[in-house]
Order: structure tokens, then sequence, then C-alpha cells
């Protein structure tokens, strides 16, 4: 007998959103997680904090109307190690760890023994994922204590309750094959039973629908992905005892998958009708059974929706399936909760943002309009577009001076001389020994810098005041590095809370957040600028604390920029034009000030693009006009300075794959890169490319708070040297020493100075 109870009690839903945050609207759960792992707080106050959180966002939707509302968004960490606990899939070597919650946190941050598993971008957000590990040994049971706890929560809250789970195509292909298992893909089937198991005990609660999260069905990531979502969901669906099932496709077009989940008995699709097409999904055959969900508000960037032309989008969505919920395109999970805690807005951009809390109630007023007609919520719609009239026509949005300027941009302004050419003259002017050493930019970040800070916020201390706190610790980073012996110099960043913010906070056209945090990882919390206008720079951003630092030493002290694609990529960025244009914008505001510092007598200048690989799109098809362009704007940033001046730049990541040509193709003088981790290999593959600039191979991990022996360095030095020879290896950390303690980083940089000169006298 088929017991369908369950899935007739799931009528479909019209008010919805994919996802929601977790981590708190004053970053609650950040201090608690915290608070727990210092001791500060017991389990059953994080236990109690969490669950008000939960309450508060079921409730927050429930009276803006939603008629479903996502459960089991809510993560003490992250919502793939959740899946991979759910899949009882951690690691053997957590196993001796008996207690669950201490287990989970092990996984996510590593113990003193314990090595936790890796963190990557969660597709291309800013959002970091655990990545599970599979190896031969892995086994799967299934371990559903958390969504089936959280549902009876909701379920006894009276909340319309639709449990959300990773699916396991995406929780597979995002996870990493170890100790030569094949690729995780593989283990598929051993899947199934327990995502059916999962049903099972969902439909027992009496639950109606679950969302099935499959993102991973709009990237290229392996082109057997139609197939395999057809014959997953055609299993899954074939079940006998369970809810309804939605799967969810989100941050792109998922193309040929959509047919292939039509053709399975799933009751619902969610798309993405922001960064796919509406064309797609209306030419999708086969929906003419399935509930439709219509992601038209956009969940991962700021913008107000054009309600009517949301509302235009749904209208040539009616009739091509059975029924259709207005949604969210993504999880509220990349955008702040809500501009009520925003006092700093001016009346035009505040009626161009919404937030999570206002994006619920644009869902609600559109899937009024759906059910009830346009004049039901005439009054919203009326004062949406009023609001959004103004953004078109604000001179703020179109600056003639710099569109002109930009329009005269031409071939010669992003490029320099040859290489090899301006060494020469930036050897005569810096007359610096061979391996030179240097750091990456940024010093320990110490308590006084941080309550100085605050300090300034609160009016505690003037601007003259926090200026000189800054000097004191900037004097103090340059005689620590005279101690060590460092040949270029740097000032240490004291007076950046946040490489990006920083020059949002001065250049005009971005508005820097009071409260807007997003989730990064784990407890880990940023507050992404909005780009909202065309970008000036009315002033110099960075040159009088370089200037004060170059005057306190007789060594060169490099200026520190960060590159146009890294200010956007950690920024919410502009919907109205193209994102080259935005970032073309920003390297002129980089190129102006670079002009300036080398104008005040800097003859280095380091513009760092850690970020350049992370925006790099999902389809392979975009790729190469995403990295043309990026290229240019970096080179557009830093081609405005003499032969003589020496540009670095600094890219913190070790896998360069795809992006290798393209830092070649920065051709800045000195390239530091992340390599400590990966053994030099990076450098095989530069020279495998022929690239002949210089490089600096990050020497040691900055991630960790062990000192690294000299010895140790020396040998990384010299696998180094024997990949790019003595002409062109420069002597650095992997990466900005701001995490770190100063006595550790004393000691590490004294072992690393040692090791420079030991192969340097050996030359
Ligand atoms: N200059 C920056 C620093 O040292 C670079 C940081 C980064 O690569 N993310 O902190
Ligand atoms: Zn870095």
């Amino acid at each position: 007998m088929t017991d369908t109870t369950s899935r007739a009690s799931a009528a479909p839903f019209t008010t919805t959103v994919l996802g929601t945050a977790r981590i708190g609207p004053r970053r609650e759960l950040k201090r608690a997680i915290e608070g727990y792992w210092a001791g500060r707080i017991d389990r059953s106050e994080l236990e109690r904090t969490s669950a008000d959180l939960r309450r508060a966002q079921w409730t927050e939707l429930v009276d803006a109307g939603h008629d479903s509302v996502p459960v089991n968004t809510f993560s003490f960490y992250d919502q793939l190690l959740d899946t991979a606990v759910l899949l009882g899939a951690l690691p053997a070597r957590f196993d001796e760890i008996s207690d669950p919650l201490d287990r989970y946190f092990a996984a996510a941050r590593g113990t003193a023994d314990l090595a936790p598993l890796e963190m990557t971008k969660w597709f291309d957000t800013n959002y970091h994922y655990i990545v599970p590990e599979i190896g031969p040994d892995t086994s799967f049971t299934l371990r559903p204590e958390k969504v089936l706890s959280e549902v009876t929560e909701a379920l006894e809250a009276g909340v319309p309750a639709r449990p959300v789970v990773i699916g396991p195509l995406t929780f597979l292909a995002l996870a990493k094959a170890v100790d030569g298992a094949s690729h995780p893909l593989t283990r598929l089937n051993e899947l199934l039973p327990l995502y059916l198991d999962l049903l099972g005990k969902l439909a027992d609660l009496g639950v109606g629908w679950v969302q099935i999260d499959e993102p991973v069905l709009v990237t290229d990531a392996a082109d057997s992905l139609a197939h395999h979502a057809e014959s997953v969901y055609t299993t899954l669906s074939g079940a006998s005892h369970r809810p309804a099932i939605a799967v969810a496709t989100y941050f792109g077009d998922a193309g040929d998958r959509l047919a292939a989940l039509a053709r399975t008995d799933v009751e619902a699709i969610a798309v993405d009708l922001v960064e796919g097409s509406v064309d797609t999904v209306a030419a999708v055959p086969g929906l003419g059974d399935k509930l439709l969900i219509a992601g038209v508000v956009d969940g991962r960037n700021i913008w107000r929706t054009d309600l009517a032309s949301a509302a235009a989008t749904l209208a040539t969505l009616l009739g091509s399936a059975r029924a259709l919920a207005v949604s969210t395109s993504s999880s509220t999970l990349h955008v702040p909760y809500t501009l009520a805690a925003e006092d700093e807005l001016d009346s035009n951009l505040r009626g161009w943002l919404a937030f999570a809390s206002e994006k619920f109630r644009e869902v609600a007023t559109l899937a009024r309009a759906l059910r009830d007609g346009r004049g039901a919520v005439a009054g919203e719609f009326e004062t949406n577009a009023l609001a959004l009239s103004t953004r078109s026509s604000d001179p703020r949005l179109h600056v003639t001076a710099l569109r002109d300027r930009l329009d005269a941009i031409g071939d010669a302004d992003a490029r320099r001389s040859p290489a090899d050419q301006r060494l020469i003259q930036q050897q005569e002017r810096l007359g610096l020994p061979a391996l030179p050493t240097t750091t990456i930019g940024s010093y320990p970040q110490t308590s006084a810098i941080r309550l100085a800070r605050a300090a300034l916020r609160t009016g505690e201390i003037d601007q003259a005041e926090y200026e000189r706190r800054m000097q004191g610790e900037i004097a103090d980073v340059i005689t620590l590095q005279e101690q060590i012996g460092l040949d270029v110099l740097v000032h240490g960043e004291p007076e950046r809370n946040d490489m990006v913010q920083y020059f949002a906070e001065q250049l005009e056209g971005f508005f820097a957040t009071a409260n807007g945090w997003v989730q990064s990882y784990g407890t880990r919390c940023v507050r992404p600028p909005i780009l909202f206008g065309d970008v000036v720079r009315t002033s110099p951003m960075t040159v009088d604390w370089i200037t004060y630092a170059q005057s306190l030493t007789s060594k060169p002290v490099k200026g520190m920029l960060t590159g146009p694609v890294t200010i956007l990529a950690w920024s919410f960025v502009r919907n109205d034009q193209p994102l080259s244009a935005s970032a073309n914008q920003i390297a002129l505001a980089i190129r102006d000030e670079t002009v300036d510092l080398e104008r005040a007598g800097v003859g280095i200048i380091q513009v760092d693009e850690p970020a350049l690989r992370e925006l790099l799109p999902l389809r392979d098809a975009e790729k190469a006009a995403y990295l043309d362009w990026a290229v240019r704007a970096f080179r557009i940033s830093t081609s405005g300075v003499d032969d003589a001046t020496q540009i670095h730049t600094h890219l913190c990541y070790s896998e360069f794959g795809e992006v290798i040509g393209a830092i070649a193709d920065l051709d800045a003088d000195v390239t530091s890169i992340e390599a400590a981790r990966s053994h030099m290999e990076v450098l095989d593959d530069l020279n495998a490319i022929g690239f002949g600039n210089a490089v600096g191979p990050g020497v040691y991990d900055i991630h960790s708070p062990r000192v690294p022996g000299s010895t140790e360095i020396t040998s990384s030095l010299q696998s180094a040297l024997k990949a790019v020879g003595p002409q062109r290896l420069w002597v650095n950390p992997d990466c900005g020493l701001k995490t770190r303690g100063t006595p550790e980083v004393t000691e590490s940089l004294t072992n690393m100075v040692a090791a420079a000169r030991e192969l340097r006298d050996a030359l």
C-alpha cells in the first residue's frame, strides 16, 4: 500500500525564502559560541541563545506572511559540516572525542593534536564551508538528531516547517577524496538509502515539505550532473513514505538539469531567477505537475527588488507549472539582517536597499499580488517604484568627469615598459641585496589598536589622539623590523579595520554599514561595504601613514593598497552596470593613489589581490572574460607609475590552477604567493608558463601559531631557489601577520631573515 498521507497534506505553499542567516542580528550566536569555547558560558546557555535566535527568525517569517518556513538552516558552524554529521561521515580521527558537540567543533577548528577539516568558498559567495573528507574507509550512517529536533521544535511552536538539507549530489561534489579514495561522487548510491530513511523519519513527524538543496546543479562540476540528478531524484521521489520534495537550485541557471528534475516525481523545484534566466525555466517541459519556487528576490545582494519587473517575471511563468511560490533566489545567509539597524543611510540610498527582513516582506508582497491581484498591494508597488526611480537619476551614480576619464583610458594606460627594463631601473633605485626579505603588510593587531579604534568610535578619544596612537604603533613596527633585519619594511596596517572597508570608507560611491554583518565562516563575520555609485577618490588614502613610516627609517617602506578585484569581491556590488565597469572605476582610484605615493617618494607599492581567484565564475564559458577584465583592472591600477617604481602584488592561496596565466598577466614586478603548505609547487607552475618576473613564495605558514625553525625555512628556500634562481627570488611569509602575536612573529621572522642571509652568503 502506498502511504501518501504526508504528501497529501502538503498543499503547495506560496510564500517563502530558501534559508536564512543564523549568526544573529547583533552577532548573538557568534558571542555565545565563542563564549562557550572560552568556557565563559555553559552548554545550556549556548542552547538557549540558539533556540531564541531560531524562534525569532521563524516568528519574523510567519509574521511577514510566509506559509512555509525553512528549518534546519540554523548551524553552530556550517551547513556542510552539519551534513557530514547527518550522514555519519566525519573522519575517524575525531572518533576519540566522545561528546558530539565537542567533536563537531573539533572537526571545524581542530584541536592541539587533530587537524581540522579544510575550509573553502561556497560557490562564488564569500561564505566558506567545511570540506567533508571522504576516504576509502568512510562509511555512512544516518544521524538525524539535529534536523529532527529542530523540526520538532518548530512544529511545536506552530511554525509551518520545511526542513532543509543539502542533497547528496552537492554534498559529494563538494567533498574531498582523501587517502587515495576515488571521487566522492562514486559513493552516490550508498547515500540514497540514508536520504530515504531521513525522508521517512520526517514524514513520521508529520512534515509536509522537505527542501533538498542542490546548488551544484548550476555548475559544470561534472558532465553527468543532469543524469545523476534524474536518477537520484527518481529514487528519492519513488519512496512511498515521505514528505513532498522541493529540490532547490540556486546561484545560477540550472540549464538542462531542470528538465532532468522535471522528469522525476519530486513535487517542487526552486529556481534562481536573479542569476538564471526566466526563459530557460519557461521552456522546461514537464513542469506542469510541479510547484515552481520562483526565486525572484535576490538572496545574496542587497538591492531592493523592482516589484513590477519581478511581477512580470512571475507572470511569464504562470501556466508553465502547476503552481507558483514566490521566494528568494538563494538563502538570505549572504545578506545582513535588517536595514532598521542602519542609522546613517540617506533616504535615497535607504530606498534602494533591502536586507533580509526587507526581502521577507518583498516576497510576501509579490505573493499577495499573485494571489489577490496587483490592486491588493497597489500601495506597496507604488512606494517601491517611487523609491527606485530616484536611483537611476541620482547624480552619485553618474559622475560625468569620472566616466569621461574612463572612456579615455586605452591599452597604453594598462601597460608598463617591459619587465626586465623596469627591473634595471628599480635595482638602481633600491639597491636591494639578493634574496630580499619582506613581509606581506599587516603586523599583529594588538589590543591597544582595537581599544583605540573602539575609543574613537565612542568619542572617548578624538581623531588627533587616535592618529597619535596609530603612529606609535607604526613606530614600534618599524623598530621591530629594523631589529629583525628585514630589507623592505611595511608600516603594519594598524589603521585598517579591514583591507577593503578601510578604502571603502574613504571612497565616494561606497557606503560602509554600521551593523551589516554577514557570516564568512564559523563565528567569523564581515561587514561588506555597499558599492552603490560611481567611485571617486577625493583625497589620498594612505600617503600620510606611509610617508610617516618612511620618515622613521632609511630602509624602503612599501606602500600598501588593496586591488580593484579584491575590493569588488568583498563588497556588495552594483547591479545596474557590469562588474567590469565597477572594477575600472576602482582601478582609477587605486591608480591615483599609486601616483600620489610615488610623488611622495615611495619606491615600492604593493597592490593586494587575494580575491582574484574568488570571483572566478562558476561556469567555464564565463571564465576567460572575467580574467580579462580582472587583469586589466589591476593593470590600470598599477601602470600609472614610472619604471623605477616597483609594483608588488600578493595572492594568498596556493591552488592557482585556472588563474595561473592571469597571475603572470598582472605583470607585477614582484608577486608574493602562498606556497609553504604546498611545498613551493606553484613555482614550477609559474615556470611552466614562462613567467619571468620576481616571486616571493611564502616560506612559512602564518595561519598557525607554530614558529618555523630556520633550517626548515632554509630547506623551503633551497627548493624555491632551485625553481626560480637567485635573481628573482624574494623571501617572505605566506600572508599578513595581523592574526598572530608579536613574540611568535618576532621569532619566526628572525629565523626567516637568518635563513635568507645564510643562503645569500652562499650564492
Ligand atoms: N596586506 C594584507 C595583510 O598583510 C594582505 C592580506 C591578505 O592577503 N588577505 O594583511
Ligand atoms: Zn594573504
